[in-house]
């Protein structure tokens, strides 16, 4: 299938591994430029000479805390000026900690706030001028929780909220200007942050992480986790010109574990 995304510019957030580096690793295999951001430097161009050796892609590891509107003003300004234009815009960063009410402070409630709803709020803010300039895509990472809130998540269940309902607005807004606005809510795929969640739970309980593990797989009705390419090949379908009449959407990539109808 032509996916009409050579030569396109996505930024990518969070990407020095997990779902972002998939993310920008698959657009870069279908011909994007990308940037790529994390907090730290060494991992981030670990990754970017990763993607440009496998896939021959111009990549721009950019530091940025997404949680900081400084840093996400010039990671916009460096991308654009790098590569001359904006065409995808991937929101996504670390999760919030897990936890229930009772455990968050006020400044904990900000710092998610920002990490993960504002962070979107500002990228596409800063990009919006120049998707506005040929169209373009906005793919927010968020959860299945926000479909099915999960027990001691309170702070992703909150926050992540926010995102569907600014993505929704948002979508019928810039549908003029050729822009398309979607969610993707990632079940459980086995990344490093996921595997450490699962290992922590282990020792918790005093049991085997294999046992863990395979509880896990059992929940889901496949049978096995997803892998973070699971959520990228929806991104690259949802980036490509195929994508046209999708948006506004908020769809699920869980292995069939959701039980809710929408
Ligand atoms: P991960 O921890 O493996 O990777 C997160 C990436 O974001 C890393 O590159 C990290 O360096 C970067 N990052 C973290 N905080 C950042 C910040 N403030 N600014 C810039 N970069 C930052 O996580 P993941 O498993 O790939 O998950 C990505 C997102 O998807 C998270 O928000 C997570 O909560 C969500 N999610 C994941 C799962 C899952 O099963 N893995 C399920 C549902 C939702």
């Amino acid at each position: 299938m032509e996916l009409g995304l050579t030569g396109k510019v996505a930024i990518v957030g969070g990407a020095s591994r997990g779902i972002g580096k998939a993310i920008a690793l698959a657009l870069a295999q279908e011909g994007c430029h990308v940037a790529i951001c994390a907090r730290g430097k060494s991992d981030l161009e670990a990754t970017a000479e990763e993607i440009r050796s496998q896939t021959g892609a111009r990549v721009l590891p950019a530091v940025c805390d997404m949680s900081s509107y400084k840093d996400i003003q010039a990671l916009v300004r460096r991308t654009a000026e790098t590569f001359g234009r904006i065409d995808i815009v991937v929101n996504n960063a670390g999760g919030p900690p897990v936890g229930t009410f009772d455990d968050f402070s006020e400044e904990e409630w900000q710092k998610a706030v920002d990490q993960n709803f504002l962070s979107a709020v500002r990228t596409i803010r800063q990009a919006l001028p120049h998707l506005r300039k040929q169209g373009g895509r906005i793919i927010n990472i968020t959860s299945v929780a926000v479909k099915q809130p999960i027990d001691s998540l309170i702070l992703s269940n909150s926050v992540r909220m926010g995102v569907v309902g600014m993505a929704k607005t948002l979508s019928r807004e810039v549908a003029k200007d050729g822009i398309t606005v979607n969610n993707i809510c990632p079940g459980n795929i086995a990344t490093q942050r996921l595997l450490s969640l699962f290992e922590a739970r282990a020792q918790r309980e005093g049991r085997p992480f294999q046992e863990v593990l395979k509880e896990e797989e059992s929940r889901t009705p496949t049978g096995f986790l997803g892998e973070p390419a699971d959520i990228a090949a929806l991104v690259v379908f949802l980036a490509s010109e195929k994508a046209r009449y999708i948006s506004g959407a908020t769809i699920q990539v869980d292995g069939g574990s959701t039980t809710a109808v929408f």
